[in-house]
């Protein structure tokens, strides 16, 4: 996807303040933080969201949510952090690229 703004940021060309990365996934700061700590954890791979996933895509899943916790701890939150998605226009989905937020510190309420 040339113009994703995700794929931009996972190939290099768009700037992103990059906490942890591998060959599948990357973790960034939100550029519009909502928490103290906002990252966003995508797969290097373009899926538009969770309704996007295949069968192919088992591996790469399990491989992101387990990196979640670990990522948390290496930024030090030790005492827990919230990991929201959002799919689809009725999810409030506003980047098509499929992104987990990873937010701790002065988190905000659920709507
Ligand atoms: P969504 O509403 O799709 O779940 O969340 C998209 C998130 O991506 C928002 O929190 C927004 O601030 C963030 N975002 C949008 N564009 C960029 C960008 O170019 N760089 C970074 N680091 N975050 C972005
Ligand atoms: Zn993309």
């Amino acid at each position: 996807m040339a113009d994703c703004i995700f794929c931009r940021i996972a190939r290099g060309e768009a700037a992103a303040e990059i906490v942890y990365q591998d060959e599948q996934i990357i973790a960034f700061r939100d550029i519009q933080p909502k928490a103290a700590v906002h990252l966003l954890v995508i797969p290097r791979k373009h899926i538009e969201n969770l309704y996007d996933l295949g069968k192919d895509d088992q591996q790469l899943m399990a491989h992101l949510m387990l990196s979640l916790p670990r990522i948390a701890k290496q930024q030090g939150l030790d005492a827990g952090f919230r990991t929201i998605t959002n799919t689809g226009h009725g999810g409030g989905q506003e980047v098509w690229h499929m992104h987990f937020h990873l937010m701790a510190g002065d988190i905000p309420a659920m709507q």
